[in-house]
């Protein structure tokens, strides 16, 4: 099979052949975002595909995210087309590492980023999204917090909750952290119209320079409502191509050239159909880590 075109056909026959599900997270490449029912971040993507009739859910992301959606749907099939598709940031703190800080720290709770693996998740108190990490941060009847793995994101978190002691893990998503102050400013100094809408997993001073600092879900949202008609935008750079597709009358940049996540491009067209023909790759997970993982992601919900 060559073109585009005739496997994204492929694709849509046997989506509809076998009544799957494909959820897409926005980082992937556009061409596979538009075969998706759904464009999400990784945590409404676990809660739509729990929510769904589908028994076959495709998570097209990284193995994070498919582990997610298995926490919250165990009694689904979900596949990942990538099976190489991890996340170097959820690589970097393994449940042992959690545990150590934990006998290091025994009054703290241990908060983790929905981009950790299911172990670590097995492992924690409570789970936060980008978006509801401040709010879960202040909810926690605990004066200290353990908060793994992102390093940007927890002292984001710190800043913002200063009556709380925060012990931070050093992890860090290398595309994220990747981006300098220098690059914020020469990318203003070349659309010196333009807001600057950033990321939290991105460093201190490049977040001090920001307008507006959100999830990716919150930065697309900002992008549509404000009244600013040109934006730098501080995340993944398949943001910018699908803000630029989407929203034509406004004007949006890169805060860095090749800001791009390469796991989150293992997913494409091709990898998409043979998962969907041979039904690969499934994400399974030992029971005691499923019903660990679900306690720290409900206790996130319920908060
Ligand atoms: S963008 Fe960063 S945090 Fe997200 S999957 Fe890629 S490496 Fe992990």
């Amino acid at each position: 099979m060559s073109g585009i075109n005739e496997l994204s056909q492929e694709i849509r026959r046997l989506k509809k052949e076998k009544n799957a599900l494909i959820l897409a997270h926005y980082y992937v490449p556009l061409e596979v975002q538009d075969l998706a029912d759904s464009v999400c971040d990784s945590f409404a993507m676990a809660k739509l595909a729990a929510g769904a009739a589908e028994d076959l859910i495709v998570i097209c992301g990284v193995r994070f995210m498919g582990e997610s959606a298995k926490i919250l749907s165990p009694e689904k099939t979900v596949l990942l087309p990538a099976d190489n598709a991890g996340c170097p940031m959820a690589d970097m703190v393994t449940p042992q590492d959690v545990l150590k800080l934990k006998a290091d720290h025994p009054e703290a709770a241990v908060m983790c980023y929905v981009n950790s693996s299911a172990a670590v998740k097995a492992v924690s108190d409570v789970c936060c999204t980008s978006s509801s990490a401040l709010r879960i941060a202040r909810a926690l009847p605990q004066k200290e917090v353990i908060f793994v793995p992102d390093r940007h994101l927890g002292s984001f978190v710190a800043k913002n909750v200063p009556e709380k002691t925060f012990y931070i893990h050093s992890g860090y998503c290398p595309a994220h952290d990747s981006v300098t102050r220098e690059d914020v400013l020469a990318a203003k100094a070349s659309h010196p119209g333009a807001l600057f809408a950033v990321h939290p997993e991105c460093g201190d001073q490049v977040l001090d320079l920001a307008d507006f600092i959100g999830s990716t879900a919150e930065i697309l949202d900002f992008a549509e409502k404000t009244q600013a008609q040109e934006l730098i935008i501080g995340t993944e750079s398949e943001i910018v191509r699908r803000l630029s597709r989407d929203m034509a009358e406004k004007r949006f940049y890169e805060v860095k050239p090749r800001f791009d996540c390469g796991d989150m491009k293992k997913v494409t067209l091709e990898s998409l159909f043979t998962c969907l023909d041979l039904e690969q790759y499934k994400v399974e997970l030992p029971q005691e880590q499923l019903t660990a993982a679900r306690a720290s992601l409900d206790r996130m919900v319920n908060m």
